[in-house]
């Protein structure tokens, strides 16, 4: 109603004057009653303006099991009311163990251990440092440097925001940069003119090996990427180049740290997707954001058995990971992701199954707009890249703001999309009916169709 609306103005005037947001500075973008996200249910938000919308990005990639699931708040208050916070230094809890456990067991491998965090970036940060250790540890101090690629994107914390690959992620902001070695993004829509998928393949392989060879693999520690690239346009690697790459690290002594922040807890139907999707065993594994569908911030690292019995069996048994966060294995987090795991088990996970073909499909149709480049995607996940003229692919001859009057037009229509530059990222709860289906797309062609 208009209270509502007033008060969501209110909200909004309030957030100019004292939140800093990671939005362009002198940017309207956002500080608009549009913006204020009052309430969830499903797969729908409802704006300031009491407008009712499909939540397109899922929050951002997290709410897997879609908002307001009763059992998930009633969890966390129980949790709370029993134990609502011990020290991870010397005590621990019993929800992170059994949650640990049950991770284990869907991980690929001899993935066995779980260090938790508050996120995804500082997972990511977690795995980075844990290689660290591992190779001080084993006498190798020199083997630190790790391999990131184009379109990547890892977190927003320093050693993991020095692996981002996409423009405008280092436009204004500083990284590591004397740590970090870049390859080419995989992304066969922007493959060289006339090369094949499988050419294209060879050239990653090669450059790869390449990079490597002429750095000396004793001073490269780790290989971090997401086996979908996501934040970077949902850029699926072409066949076998995954594990290609997996043997390449394992010849060369070289940690495989395979990112799942968005691809694991069901987006691609699978509770990990590294090994049920790619057939791939990574050393390490990182998550967050679905693992507790957003209901409370949580990620971790999943960690091979092999590094941890080496680790046991070095000449400094008694090293110290010197890393912990005050919130590692928080109890509450841990109890939210054990119920969030039952209900992705018990119902979300054979859904999402089931919906991701006619997903792919319906929105695949979009390619007959003239605007739209490319439809791509796997799961319930995919990318509507616009490009200005489809032989050059060029998008940069593109307004940059294409997909911020996309996202306008479909806000109005009633779809939240996340723009990111000339792409609409598509990635729904995981609930998302067919029905759901049809009007998120019908929205979205119409949107597109008003832009052009
Ligand atoms: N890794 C990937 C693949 C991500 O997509 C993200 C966030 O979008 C992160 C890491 C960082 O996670 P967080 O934002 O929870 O720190």
């Amino acid at each position: 109603g208009g209270g509502d609306a007033e008060a969501g103005q209110d909200a909004v005037e309030t957030a100019r004057r004292h939140l800093v947001q990671p939005w362009p500075m002198a940017g309207s973008v956002g500080a608009e009653a549009r913006a204020l996200i009052g309430e969830g249910d499903g797969i729908y938000i409802t704006d300031g303006n009491g407008k009712r919308l499909i939540d397109g990005p899922a929050g951002m990639w997290c709410i897997n099991v879609g908002h307001r699931r009763e059992e998930l708040a009633k969890v966390m208050y129980d949790q709370a009311m029993q134990l609502s916070y011990n020290t991870p230094w010397y005590t621990m809890n019993a929800p992170s163990a059994e949650l640990a456990r049950r991770i284990a067991d869907h991980a690929p491998g001899d993935l066995s251990h779980v260090f938790y965090t508050t996120g995804g970036s500082s997972a990511v940060e977690t795995a980075l440092r844990f290689m660290q250790f591992y190779n001080n540890v084993r006498g190798r101090p020199e083997k630190k440097l790790i391999l990131s690629r184009g379109g990547a994107y890892h977190g927003s914390t320093y050693l993991a925001a020095s692996l981002n690959g996409r423009p405008r992620d280092r436009d204004w902001m500083d990284g590591a940069d004397d740590l970090v070695v870049k390859l080419s993004s995989p992304d066969p829509f922007r493959r060289p003119k006339g090369m094949d998928v499988a050419a294209f393949a060879d050239m990653l392989v090669a450059e790869f090996r390449d990079r490597i060879a002429e750095i000396g693999a004793e001073r490269i520690g780790a290989f971090v990427g997401e086996p979908v690239q996501a934040s970077g346009g949902v850029i699926l690697p072409p066949d076998g180049y995954l594990k290609r790459i997996r043997a390449i690290c394992r010849d060369n002594d070289i940690l495989f740290i395979s990112d799942e922040v968005v691809t694991a807890f069901g987006r691609l139907g699978h509770v990990f997707a590294s090994g049920e999707v790619f057939g791939i065993d990574p050393d390490m594994i990182t998550f967050a954001k679905g693992v507790t569908s957003g209901y409370f911030p949580l990620g971790g690292v999943v960690i091979s058995e092999r590094l941890l019995e080496e680790l046991r069996r070095s000449n400094h048994p008694d090293a110290m990971f010197a890393h912990g966060l005050t919130y590692t294995s928080h109890p509450v987090g841990c109890a939210v992701a054990l119920k969030n795991l039952d209900i992705l088990e018990d119902e979300v996970l054979a859904h999402a199954r089931a919906v991701a073909p006619y997903f792919q499909a319906r929105l695949k149709t979009l390619e007959e707009l003239p605007l739209v480049g490319e439809v791509r995607g796997l799961g319930l996940m995919a990318c509507v890249e616009c490009v200005a003229d489809r032989e050059s692919k060029n998008p940069l001859q593109l307004d940059r703001a294409v997909g911020v009057r996309i996202d306008a037009h479909c806000h109005e229509l009633g779809l939240l999309v996340r723009p990111l530059i000339n792409m609409c990222v598509m990635s729904p709860p995981l609930t998302i009916s067919r029905e759901q289906i049809d009007d998120m797309v019908a929205i979205l062609r119409e949107g597109i169709s008003r832009t052009m």
